[in-house]
């Protein structure tokens, strides 16, 4: 089969013939449809200890089709259509068997970085990682689904508890699952404050639904943050970037019993910099401020992420799509940060 192959920490990902994979009695062979390609997988390529063994192919966020079942499997067949959580979790741990399974006690690493992923035409999983997915989600859509869209509707519900009429920030709101927090953010009733560095990128946040969008180019983050709420700042932020810069604008824009939660990490391997930040401990004991960090979902939740797009409530928003063996060039454009929203791999 073709895939796009990764050789060394930090490398290019190269087109290969390789072979197909073969699977064991609880893993299903999926033909993969499309792969979502973002910043996760840039960041994944040049951290240290992220990729397990090379050579390695990457891509966590999948949609396609069972092709084939081992002889344990019972929640899939050959022929659904399906998407990937794409944690390696043990199902057994007290955090698996209690809806935490991003916590798992024996965690196995990601798909796509301690397994072979979706930048190829067959991708192996432990089918119990399968989630169905409904005829009326294309598969390119359907891709990103699996992190983009599933992952801001944990940190959301869960962990900003976002309610009617909760002020929200997003920074980052312009990025691959930035644009779609925003959606989700509105979607539980928030008002969303949309930052990024680009007026093209907020422009599109702007038409999902953002009721505020702030241009970190031009304007202080926090003090713009403080101007839009009445001095009040906000209830909530999502930070994509979780930069010292962005944490610690975040961390002043935060109102009276605030919630700061943390999706993104830029490793210091990728970035040259480290993104620790200064917190003022009075300001969290007077203000009642929760810093929280978020990840991923659990599999309801990926679920739950599914047919929330199937009834249309949230749009999964692929700008560009490439062929398999243009993987690399979209990594060039991501570290660029010349993609707006995500894109993805037709394969
Ligand atoms: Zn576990």
């Amino acid at each position: 089969m073709r895939a796009m192959v990764l050789h060394q920490l930090g490398g290019p990902v190269v087109l290969e013939e390789v072979d197909k994979p073969r699977i064991g009695p609880s893993d299903a062979l999926v033909r993969v449809r499309a792969t979502g390609v973002g910043l996760t997988v840039v960041i994944m390529k040049g951290t240290p200890g992220r990729v397990t063994s090379y050579p390695r192919i990457p891509g966590h966020e999948i949609a396609g089709e069972v092709i084939e079942v081992g002889s344990e499997v019972q929640n899939v067949r050959n022929g659904d259509r399906v998407v990937c959580h794409f944690y390696l979790t043990c199902k057994a741990c007290r955090f698996c068997r209690s809806g935490r399974e991003t916590l798992c006690e024996n965690f196995g690493g990601n798909v796509g970085m301690a397994c072979d992923g979706g930048y190829a035409e067959y991708m192996k999983v432990p089918a119990l990682n399968l989630c169905p997915l409904p005829e009326e989600i294309p598969f390119v859509e359907a891709s990103i689904i699996s992190d983009a869209v599933a992952a801001p509707l944990h940190a959301c519900k869960e962990e900003a508890r976002v309610g009617p009429g909760d002020d929200v920030l997003v920074i980052g709101a312009g990025g691959g699952v930035g644009i779609h927090a925003v959606q989700m953010a509105k979607l539980c009733g928030g008002r969303v404050l949309a930052a990024d560095l680009s007026m093209g990128k907020l422009e599109l946040v702007r038409e999902l639904g953002a009721d505020e969008i702030i241009d970190c180019k031009k304007t202080n983050l926090s003090k713009e943050v403080e101007r839009l709420t009445d001095g009040k700042g906000v209830d909530a932020i999502l930070d994509f970037v979780a930069s010292s810069q962005t944490l610690e604008a975040g961390f002043e824009s935060l109102g009276t019993a605030g919630r700061l939660v943390i999706l993104g990490y830029r490793p210091p391997a990728v970035f040259k910099v480290k993104p620790t930040f200064r917190v003022d401990p009075l300001v969290v004991l007077a203000k009642g401020i929760e810093i929280h960090g978020s990840r991923y979902v659990s599999m309801a939740e990926l679920i739950e992420a599914v047919k929330i797009v199937k009834q249309g409530k949230i749009k999964p928003i692929v700008t560009q799509t490439f062929p398999l063996e243009e993987a690399e060039r979209v990594h060039q454009l991501l570290q660029e940060n010349k993609i707006t929203g995500r894109a993805a791999l037709v394969i």
